[in-house]
């Protein structure tokens, strides 16, 4: 499995881009930095997207997507639960601030919708995914996303501390979680719905004490104007945990 850092922060300028991931060139989760970041034929490649929640840095190039494979003669698969799509339908393919692609062409629409539900294992495109629930205004769903061979890789989307009932449902080689602010706005994190590197160790350390192990952990949706607070307070939850845990960048690639 190969995991592309399309987007990694949760503010967007000339450096950085709002949070998406791209899988294998295929499999896209969240959508704050697709356009921006791939050519029309690497947007034609694109099988499916998968939406977490509706905040507009993960629900973005929806319509821009939408427009460029319309004029490409091109389809999409969108995933997500009732509430994005509803936000999606009201808010950006209204057909007023942007063309409902869900209807247009007739013939043969250009978004193709389908809800999925939480804890609900799905086949998309030849992958497992499972929607879980995590903590964070919206409502919110992280995916779990195992491979034809086996590979697993869970990202929490935006998420808040509380993720022990999370844990329960997931097993991932890989984690990409949400750390979005250093620790000196933890009671701001905590209202919300946000991790900073303290509240990040107390969520590891439960997962270790449910499953057992650690996996290897990749960070984004931070914020580009905290990034070396971040960093610093990240390197000591990493030696005090004795594990791996990076912060992703716009263009990383991962291998699983
Ligand atoms: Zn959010
Ligand atoms: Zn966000």
């Amino acid at each position: 499995m190969n995991i592309r850092v399309l987007g990694a922060h949760n503010c967007e300028s000339q450096n950085s881009r709002l949070i998406s991931l791209l899988i294998d060139d295929v499999l896209a989760i969240d959508a704050g930095g697709l356009t921006s970041s791939l050519s029309f034929s690497a947007q034609q490649k694109l099988k499916a997207l998968l939406l977490t929640h509706h905040h507009y840095d993960h629900v973005r190039d929806v319509p821009t997507l939408a427009m460029n494979l319309f004029l490409l003669g091109k389809t999409i698969n969108i995933y997500s639960t009732t509430s994005v799509y509803d936000a999606v339908l009201t808010h950006l393919l209204d057909g007023e601030l942007y063309p409902n692609f869900l209807k247009q062409p007739q013939n043969n629409p250009t978004v193709k919708f389908t809800i999925i539900e939480p804890y609900k294992l799905e086949q998309i495109e030849g992958y497992s995914i499972l929607a879980v629930p995590v903590n964070h205004p919206g409502p919110t769903v992280g995916y779990q996303v195992t491979s034809p061979d086996g590979k697993i890789v869970f990202y929490t989307a935006d998420t808040g501390p509380g993720l022990a009932d999370c844990w329960e449902r997931v097993s991932p080689q890989l984690l990409i979680i949400e750390v979005t602010m250093p620790d000196k706005y933890k009671e701001s994190a905590v209202q919300s719905g946000h991790l900073t590197p303290s509240l990040l160790k107390q969520e590891l350390t439960n997962f270790q004490e449910l499953k057992g192990y650690l996996p290897e952990v990749v960070l984004v949706h931070m914020n580009p104007n905290l990034e070396k607070e971040i960093e610093a307070e990240i390197a000591a939850v990493a030696r005090a945990l004795n594990n791996s845990i990076i912060l992703a960048y716009e263009g990383m690639q991962l291998n699983l």
